[in-house]
C-alpha cells in the first residue's frame, strides 16, 4: 500500500487511475493542474507522484521543476505520464529529476508495477538516510555519556572560534577533570567510575544553554565551548557545575560515593589565533586548580 498523488488535467484520466489504484489498496489523492499539485501534494505526503506532461497552464515539466525545490516532496519519486513519448521530452523529464516515464495509453498493470518499484526505491532511500543519521550520531558521540566526542568537539568549536573571531564576539572554554578519579575505580570498581562519568555529563547538561558544546575529551576529562559567553559568565557556569557535582551522590549496587571536579576557564583574547590555544590555556588553569587542593574553579 502506498500514497499516490495523481496530476492530470483530464478528469476521466484521474478517475480511471484512481479506481484502479484504490482497488489495488493504494491511498490516492489528485489535482487537475500543476499549481494545484504544488499546493496540495506536500500536505498529502505522497510516496509517488504520477504527473501528466501535457497540461494547460503549467506543464508537467514546469511542475516537476517546482516540486524538486520543495523540501517536503523533493525526494518523492515522480513518474511522468504522457502521450508525448518523444526522446526529447523523456530526456528533459529525467534530467530534471523524474524517476520514470510512462507513455499513454499505458497498460495499467505495467504502470502499477512501476509505482511499486518507485515505492521500493523511496523506502530504501529513507532507510539509507536513517542509517546515515545513526552513523553520524555514533561517529560524533561518546557512547558512555552521550556527550560529543573529542573529534566532533574540535570540529564544532573551531567553527564557533572562527565565528567569534570574525564578529568580535565573546567565546569561552571550560576544561573539567574529575578529582582523584583513579581512587573511585580502585575502591569501588570501574562500573562505579562509569556511573560517575555519566553523572558529570548529566549535571553539565542540566546547567548548560542550547548553544554550549559539551564533550568528553577522554578518560575523566570533559570540555565546554560556550559561544557568546565571556570569562565571568563561563566562570559562573563552571562554579555552578562544581557545586552541583559536589552535591551529587552516585549510587550503584547499594554503594554510594561523592566526588568533586576541578575546572579551568578561559576566554578568547586578542592574541588567540587558534582554538587549540584556548584549550591549552584552559588546561593549564585546570592544572592550577589541581594544585590549589582541587574542587575549585580557576579562571584566567
Ligand atoms: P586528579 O585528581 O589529579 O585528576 O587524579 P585522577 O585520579 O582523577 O587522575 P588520573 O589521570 O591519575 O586518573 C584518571 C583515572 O580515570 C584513571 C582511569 O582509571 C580512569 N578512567 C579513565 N577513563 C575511564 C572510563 O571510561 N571509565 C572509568 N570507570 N574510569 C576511567
Ligand atoms: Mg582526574
Ligand atoms: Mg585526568
Amino acid at each position: 500500500m502506498a500514497r499516490i498523488f495523481i496530476v492530470d488535467d483530464v478528469e476521466d484520466n484521474i478517475k480511471l487511475l484512481w479506481y484502479n489504484l484504490e482497488d489495488d489498496g493504494h491511498e490516492v489523492a489528485s489535482a487537475n493542474s500543476g499549481q494545484a499539485c504544488i499546493d496540495q501534494a506536500p500536505a498529502f505526503k505522497p510516496d509517488v507522484i504520477l504527473l501528466d506532461m501535457m497540461m494547460p497552464g503549467m506543464s508537467g515539466i514546469e511542475t516537476l521543476k517546482v516540486l524538486k525545490t520543495l523540501p517536503e516532496v523533493e525526494n518523492v519519486p515522480v513518474i511522468m505520464v504522457s502521450a508525448d513519448d518523444s526522446d526529447d521530452s523523456i530526456i528533459d523529464a529525467l534530467d530534471i529529476g523524474a524517476h520514470d516515464f510512462i507513455s499513454k495509453p499505458f497498460i495499467y498493470p505495467v504502470l502499477e508495477a512501476r509505482v511499486r518499484s518507485a515505492v521500493r526505491l523511496k523506502q530504501s532511500q529513507e532507510e539509507l538516510g536513517a542509517a546515515n543519521e545513526r552513523l553520524a550520531i555514533l561517529a560524533s558521540t561518546d557512547s558512555l555519556t552521550g556527550c560529543f566526542n573529542r573529534r566532533h568537539f574540535f570540529e564544532m568549536s573551531q567553527l564557533e572560534f572562527a565565528k567569534a573571531t570574525r564578529h568580535g564576539r565573546p567565546l569561552s572554554v571550560v576544561m573539567l577533570d574529575a578529582d582523584k578519579f583513579k581512587a573511585i575505580n580502585d575502591t569501588y570498581g570501574h562500573a562505579m567510575g562509569d556511573e560517575a562519568l555519566k553523572a558529570i555529563a548529566d549535571t553539565c547538561r542540566s546547567c548548560l544553554r542550547e548553544s554550549d558544546i559539551l564533550a568528553r575529551l577522554g578518560g575523566e576529562e570533559f570540555a565546554l565551548c560556550c559561544a557568546e559567553t565571556n570569562r565571568d559568565g563561563a566562570a559562573q557556569l563552571a562554579e555552578r557545575i562544581r557545586q552541583a557535582i559536589e552535591k551529587t551522590t552516585v549510587e550503584l549496587d547499594g554503594q554510594a560515593i561523592n566526588f568533586t571536579l576541578s575546572l579551568g576557564v578561559t576566554e578568547l583574547g586578542e592574541g588567540d589565533i587558534s582554538f587549540d590555544q584556548l584549550i591549552n590555556r584552559a588546561d593549564q588553569l585546570l592544572y592550577q586548580a589541581k594544585s590549589n587542593n582541587r574542587n575549585c574553579v580557576v579562571a584566567g
